[in-house]
């Protein structure tokens, strides 16, 4: 289903900031008949806006600014367009919370999923809505991840909308309130837009903002803040569920299986997509809010055993000879590489492109697992450095295809079973992101593949 035509009819907005989520958010705004001026401070942005009235928008008579979750309106410096909306009194709003006002302006009582926390949001996001769509339940997901708010399309009573909600978006909701809502974990990320871990997780905990006693809230409990934001939620108003991927919680993961206070759920043994203590997490966490919207246990098993994993998260891209090839180019630091590497016992390792601060010293834990590590992009010698100083086989290698090679003959002469892109590196050096670094590398494996047929 579409919107009406009127939804937003004798209304005025003005889109800042013109990329993958702007551009959508504007045409759709303008589709459900609000008078809408763009802006973006790229000319090349600017242009791409055809059809619409592109200007600095001036805020007299101004409903909202929807601002890209990229620009700040706050720290470290507001953008001057978002200065003068808070000046005139004018509401900076996410688009997720426009598409809220426009499902229930529409008649619909849809219900919302909302989904945070500093790790595990694409994933837990999709994995929702895998099972509600197996299960036959209308569904809608975006946000964050894949495609905008506004772009998603009009869904009937039935219909749950499940929203992956960055820190950025959760502080520009007013009207936004998620049926279920989960927090999933919190590290220290982005504190120059959020000042500080306080300002960080008052930011992140929003996403119970508004609810009743009739809603959920499902926080993991497996760091200290976020333990601190469950305890606080406590007294309510919305109903609290605790998720753990490593210990004790209302839902939590016994072996392989996991378990609330009334039996298995879900073994996770069967969900290949789904691998390591931080997927049980997320595991956890979408069986909490699945259940909250009337799955069934057996309907939440089958979605997990099902889900097929989002591309270049530990995304198995090839089984070649025995050697299985992991790409997992999302990860671009320390923490996720950590992730990935704890789930192999023995590994070849692809590392390398430009380090984040702290570079691989962290991952020493992990370092017996691997056999041989090839290094590419531009500290690629910081990060041999860390790997003679432990003791760890490793080549300089230079580019993504040699290193593709290269690990293929170690593992072929018996080093290791799995090849395992896990870079802990950004990827700008070498690549115009981690999925163009991720398709090249799956690429490269399918044509090993074509090589041994
Ligand atoms: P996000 O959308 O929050 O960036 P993703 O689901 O895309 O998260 O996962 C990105 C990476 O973060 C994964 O490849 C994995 O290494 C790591 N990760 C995923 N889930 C968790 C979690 N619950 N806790 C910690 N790290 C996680």
């Amino acid at each position: 289903m579409s919107f009406p035509a009127d939804i937003f009819a004798g209304q005025r907005f003005a889109v800042v900031g013109l990329g993958r989520n702007g551009l959508p958010a504007a045409r759709a705004l303008a589709a459900m008949g609000a008078a809408v001026t763009v802006w973006d401070d790229k000319p090349e942005a600017r242009a791409a806006a055809t059809g619409l009235t592109v200007a600095e928008p001036a805020m007299d008579g101004l409903d909202a600014l929807v601002l890209s979750p990229g620009i700040p309106h706050r720290l470290p410096r507001p953008h001057p367009i978002a200065a003068a909306a808070i000046a005139a009194g004018v509401p900076v709003l996410s688009d997720a919370d426009l598409l809220f006002t426009a499902v229930r302006r529409a008649g619909s009582r849809a219900r919302f999923a909302g989904i945070t926390g500093t790790n595990g949001k694409s994933t837990t996001t999709a994995l929702l809505a895998h099972m509600l769509a197996m299960a036959d339940v209308p569904t809608a997901a975006g946000g964050n991840l894949g495609t905008a708010a506004l772009a998603l399309p009009l869904l009937g009573h039935d219909g749950v909308y499940v929203l992956e909600m960055s820190s950025y978006m959760l502080e520009r909701i007013a009207a936004l309130r998620f049926d279920t809502a989960a927090m999933l974990n919190l590290s220290a990320d982005h504190l120059d837009r959020h000042g500080d871990m306080a300002g960080y997780a008052a930011a992140k905990r929003a996403i119970f903002d508004r609810q009743t006693p009739d809603d959920l809230a499902v926080i993991g409990i497996d760091d200290a803040a976020s333990r601190a934001m469950a305890a606080a939620l406590r007294a309510g108003p919305a109903k609290l569920v605790t998720v753990s991927g490593e210990g004790p919680a209302d839902i939590f993961i016994d072996g392989t299986v996991l378990r609330d206070g009334e039996g298995p759920i879900a073994d996770l043994a069967a969900a290949r997509a789904l691998p390591g203590a931080h997927n049980a997490q997320n595991a956890a966490a979408a069986a909490a809010m699945a259940l909250h919207l009337g799955l069934s246990r057996a309907a939440i098993a089958r979605g997990m055993a099902s889900y097929p994993g989002l591309p270049h998260r530990q995304e198995r891209v090839g089984e070649i000879a025995g050697i299985t090839f992991i790409n997992d180019s999302k990860a671009t630091n320390a923490d996720s590489a950590a992730r990935a590497l704890g789930c192999y016992d023995r590994v070849i390792w692809i590392a390398g492109g430009m380090a984040k601060e702290g570079g691989i010293a962290p991952l020493a834990p992990y370092f017996p697992r691997v056999a041989r590590a090839f290094l590419i992009g531009r500290d690629a010698p910081v990060l041999a450095a860390t790997l003679a100083a432990h003791g760890v086989a490793h080549e300089d290698v230079g580019t993504l295809e040699a290193a593709v090679s290269a690990a293929t003959r170690a593992a072929a002469a018996g080093e290791a079973p799995v090849v395992l892109l896990s870079p802990a590196c950004a990827s700008w050096d070498q690549f115009t992101g981690f999925d163009q670094r991720g398709d090249r590398f799956r690429a490269l494996v399918a044509g090993l593949a074509k090589d041994a047929a």
